[in-house]
């Protein structure tokens, strides 16, 4: 029975649905000459029949009409066995082309089961006079598979598939995967890793145990992964606020919409049925209207994070302030000693608490990205933006982030996860901190007014241009060195619209929060520990004046600001203090010259010139992340990332600064 031994021999099986045009094709290959048989223990019809091509020599198996390889029919089953027990050197996918979605979802699932596939276009007659082209190019570029047009009835298109078929036997293929969401995918890991199961693939049989498939959960009976399944079903079904297979299922058919939409062409749509998905997208991803409608619904988020979170922000900014003189009279109350009310006051509750009120804002942010995931729009808005970003050698889904990031680069990073390429993820975290966050606004509103308070606007405008500029070049320098190699063609998946849960919102919400304050917070706490006691340090001295190591450590800095401009000690405790939050640069700079912020403009004038005072703006906007954006990008990747992030940062911020400052004093010279 075993005819596949020899160099030239080969079985292939053929699936399809129902009526896609399997026997026909069957009938073509094998000329007609099929014998039945009966599968072994179960009595369903097979058939099976030779093939002969230049010297290859082909069984070719039809297996049952099936949708999908859910073990839930009887046929379903039979056709999942076959192709997971005989393995046969190649699966034929016979689909009709016409319905190209609901048909592609089986050869997803043969992908999935590792199975090398053959994609046969049938019915390209079909497609045809509906006016719809394919681009089988792509659609090949995507799945990985060799794809075949055909009209089976006529006998279109047979020695191509032969040909293929043929070819098959030696190509190797790759192992195609659907990305479900990023939980999902962290809980498929999580089981895989602890998964053995003989025969099966073992990334297609944790999927298969997320969606409860009884069989897959059979082999593992009785083994320590069916409490982690049971566990990592729950988890996620909390998240989704519904159950799980159909999540999953929706992934794949997500992914289809976005292939199908990306890869053909409807010359005529007056006939077409559309379900209400598609007929929104005619709006939202319209031509003209999408970018409109798209940055109408950013402006929504960042109303609700901004202005709901003001006022909440302003309450824990109370609170801490609160906090701190209550802590500090108390501790003198105590006749406790001075530097411990200092550390708890200054140092630790202002250090943290200046994190700490964007917390709201942070929270607001996560609440509004989770309705804007579970409803379905985000994946339209990557949708919208994707041409632009790829300007930048970046996804679309990249912009989120990337907008995100001139609120505050904390949520931007953080909102990289939605990214499910690691290298647009980690290209998206390294620049995102060159999008001028909302706490670089009061250095550039103070210097602009102070020397350029005719061009205030221009000056301001120029210096967030700046950094999305140096975000392209930063972003593609980087890929070239790190990613450099082909672009594989991605899909953006388009899953149907859907009513977010407010369970599951806030749900996510709450975790990814908790997770930021955490993770974030106990290296915060660290850094303010750290700067405090540099401020305080020797004994003795003025907290944060000249004489405490940090004024001297300001003082070693001062030199090499020279060449910038500002080789002063306060401008260097300023940029200093600067890494523990961008808002803290101009408090920094009031407390050392001793005035208040409203009588600054006239002492920085004195010590600053135009140009320097350009050079300076330049430095705060482009050198190292605040302390909260280096732990996150920690958190998002690894200390080499976020060395590397920190490190290009300074020395591509204080080379701006330099170069401005000396080019522009060479020009002076000149006039
Ligand atoms: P099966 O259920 O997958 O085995 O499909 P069949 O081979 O029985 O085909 C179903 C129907 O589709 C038959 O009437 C075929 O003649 C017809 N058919 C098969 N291939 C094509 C094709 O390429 N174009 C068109 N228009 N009809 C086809
Ligand atoms: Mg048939």
């Amino acid at each position: 029975m075993n005819d596949t031994n020899t160099a030239n021999s080969m079985k292939i099986a053929l699936a399809g649905n129902p009526n896609s045009g399997k026997t026909t094709v069957f009938n073509h290959l094998t000329g007609g000459r099929q014998h039945v048989g009966n599968w072994p223990g179960v009595t369903v019809e097979k058939k099976e029949g030779i093939c002969t091509h230049n010297s290859h020599h082909i069984t070719v198996v039809d297996l049952p009409g099936i949708y999908s390889l859910t073990a839930y029919s009887l046929d379903e089953r039979i056709a999942r066995d076959f192709l997971v027990r005989e393995k046969p050197d190649a699966v034929v996918a016979v689909i009709d082309a016409s319905n190209l979605e609901r048909n592609l979802y089986l050869v997803t699932q043969l992908l999935e089961l590792g199975s090398k596939v053959i994609i046969d276009l049938n019915m390209m007659d079909m497609v045809k006079s509906k006016g719809i082209e394919i681009d089988t190019g792509k659609l090949s570029a995507v799945l990985g598979t060799p794809i075949v047009e055909t009209v089976a009835h006529k006998g279109e298109g047979m020695d191509e598939l032969k040909e293929a078929i043929a070819k098959a036997q030696t190509e190797r293929s790759d192992f195609f995967t659907i990305d479900y969401d990023h939980d999902i995918e962290a809980e498929i890991k999580k089981l895989q890793d602890t998964l053995t199961l003989p025969g099966y693939p073992s990334r297609w049989a944790a999927v298969k145990l997320l969606e409860g498939d009884a069989e897959v959960l059979n082999a593992v009976e009785d083994t320590e992964i069916v409490p982690l399944v049971l566990e990592s079903q729950t988890k996620l079904e909390r998240h989704l606020g519904y159950d799980l297979e159909t999540a999953l299922v929706e992934r794949r058919y997500a992914f289809l919409s976005g292939l199908v939409k990306e890869s053909t062409r409807r010359k005529l749509d007056l006939m077409e049925r559309l379900d209400l998905s598609d007929r929104i997208d005619q709006i939202l991803l319209n031509r003209f209207l999408g970018i409109p409608v798209f940055l109408a619904m950013m402006w929504l988020v960042f109303q609700l994070v901004f202005t709901l979170g003001a006022p909440l922000a302003d309450w824990i900014d109370a609170f801490m302030g609160w906090l701190a003189k209550g802590v500090s009279s108390g501790i003198q109350g105590v006749r406790g000693p001075q530097w411990l009310s200092s550390l708890l006051s200054d140092g630790i509750i202002g250090g943290v608490g200046s994190v700490l009120v964007f917390l709201p804002n942070i929270m607001l942010l996560f609440l509004g990205i989770a309705i804007l995931e579970a409803s379905g729009y985000m994946a339209r808005a990557a949708f919208v933006m994707d041409r632009l970003m790829h300007a930048l050698g970046l996804h679309g889904k990249s912009f989120i982030p990337m907008l995100l990031g001139f609120g505050c680069n904390i949520p931007g990073i953080m909102a990289t996860r939605t990214l499910e390429s690691e290298k647009d993820r980690i290209l998206t975290i390294m620049v995102n901190p060159l999008m001028s966050c909302s706490a670089r606004l009061p250095i550039y509103i103070l210097f602009a007014g102070a020397f350029f308070p005719h061009n205030q606007g221009i000056v301001i405008f120029s210096l967030y241009l700046l950094g999305i500029i140096l975000a392209v070049i930063v972003a593609r320098v980087f890929k070239g060195i790190f990613f450099k190699g082909e672009v594989a063609p991605l899909i953006m998946e388009l899953p149907p619209y859907r009513l977010p849960t407010v369970k599951g919102a806030l749900v996510l919400m709450w975790e990814r929060s908790v997770l930021f304050l955490r993770k974030a917070g106990t290296i915060i706490f660290l850094g303010v520990v750290l700067i405090w006691c540099l401020a305080f340090l020797p004994f003795g001295v003025e907290y944060a004046s000249q004489q405490s190591l940090i004024g001297k450590l300001g003082s070693v800095f001062a030199p090499l600001l020279k060449p910038a401009g500002f080789g002063f000690w306060q401008a260097g405790v300023a940029l200093s203090f600067g890494i523990l939050a961008k808002e803290v640069v101009v408090g920094t700079l009031g407390t050392l010259y001793g005035v208040e912020e409203i009588g600054l403009t006239g002492v920085i004038q004195t010590q600053f010139t135009p140009l320097s005072a350009y050079a300076f703006m330049v430095m705060a906007l482009v050198y190292i992340p605040c302390l909260a954006a280096i732990a996150t990008i920690k958190r998002e990747t690894n200390w080499r990332w976020t060395g590397l992030a920190v490190g290009y940062s300074l020395v591509l911020g204080w080379g701006l600064a330099v170069l401005i400052y000396q080019i522009g004093a060479f020009l002076m010279t000149l006039m």
